[in-house]
C-alpha cells in the first residue's frame, strides 16, 4: 500500500473510521507510518494523537478499542478509510460518533430500531409499539405474516401508495418481531454482510 506521508509537513495522513456494518462515520484521527504499523499488526485503530504527541490506540484507556477490518488508501494516495467494529461508543463523550449531534446519515431503520427500544417501555394505552410487543412473540409473529400476505396482494395490482404502504408495514413489524426475539437488526445486517462476502 502506497500512502504520500510526505505530502503534509508533518507527515500526518488523515484516516477517517469508519463502522464496518453499519457505515456510520465514527471518527477522524491522523496517522503516521508507526501508526498504521501499530494498527495493522495489533488490528487495534492507532493514530499519532497531535495533543498527546504520542501514538494513541483508541480505547487504550476505554477499552473502545476500534478493531481493524481493513484500510483503503483515496485517490491520490493522501488519506485513509479505516473500516473497523467498534467496541462500545467511539467518542470520548460516550456518543457512538464523534458527530452523534448532528448524526443524519444513521441509517434510518436503524434509527427506527432504537425509537422501539424506547417505546417498548411506555405505556400500551400511549404506543402501539409497547401494546404489540405487550402480546407477546406469536402475536408479532403472525402480525408479519398478515402484513406480507398484505404485501402479497398488493404486487398483484398496480397501486403504488398502497404498494409502499404495505412495504412499510412490514418493515416496521419485522423490527418488531426482532425486538420480541431480543436480537438487533445490526445481527441481521451481518449475516447478510457474511454472505455477501462469498
Ligand atoms: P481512549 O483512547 O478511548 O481510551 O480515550 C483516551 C483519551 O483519548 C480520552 O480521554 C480523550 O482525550 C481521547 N479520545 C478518546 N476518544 C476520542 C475520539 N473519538 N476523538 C478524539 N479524542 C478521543
Ligand atoms: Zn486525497
Ligand atoms: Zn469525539
Ligand atoms: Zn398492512
Amino acid at each position: 500500500m502506497i500512502i504520500d506521508f510526505k505530502k503534509y509537513a508533518d507527515g500526518l495522513v488523515p484516516a477517517i473510521v469508519q463502522d464496518a456494518v453499519t457505515y456510520k462515520v465514527l471518527m477522524l484521527g491522523f496517522m503516521n507510518e508507526a501508526a498504521l504499523e501499530v494498527t495493522k499488526n495489533t488490528k487495534h485503530v492507532t493514530f499519532f494523537s497531535r495533543s498527546k504527541q504520542r501514538l494513541w490506540t483508541k480505547g487504550e484507556q476505554s477499552g473502545h478499542f476500534l478493531n481493524l477490518v481493513s484500510i483503503a488508501v483515496d485517490c491520490d494516495k493522501d488519506s485513509l478509510l479505516i473500516k473497523a467494529h467498534p467496541i462500545g461508543p467511539t467518542c470520548h463523550t460516550g456518543a457512538d460518533t464523534c458527530w452523534n449531534e448532528t448524526n443524519e446519515q444513521k441509517d434510518f431503520l436503524l434509527y427506527l430500531e432504537q425509537i422501539i427500544e424506547q417505546r417498548s417501555k411506555v405505556s400500551p394505552d400511549e404506543s402501539y409499539t409497547a401494546k404489540m410487543l405487550g402480546k407477546g412473540i406469536n402475536k408479532v409473529a403472525q402480525k408479519v405474516g398478515e402484513e406480507a400476505v398484505e404485501l402479497v396482494i398488493e404486487a398483484k395490482d398496480d397501486n403504488k401508495e398502497l404498494f409502499l404502504g404495505e412495504a412499510a408495514d412490514l418493515m416496521f413489524h419485522y423490527l418488531l418481531l426482532l425486538k420480541a426475539k431480543g436480537y438487533k437488526l445490526q445481527e441481521v445486517l451481518e449475516v447478510l454482510q457474511k454472505r455477501h462476502k462469498k
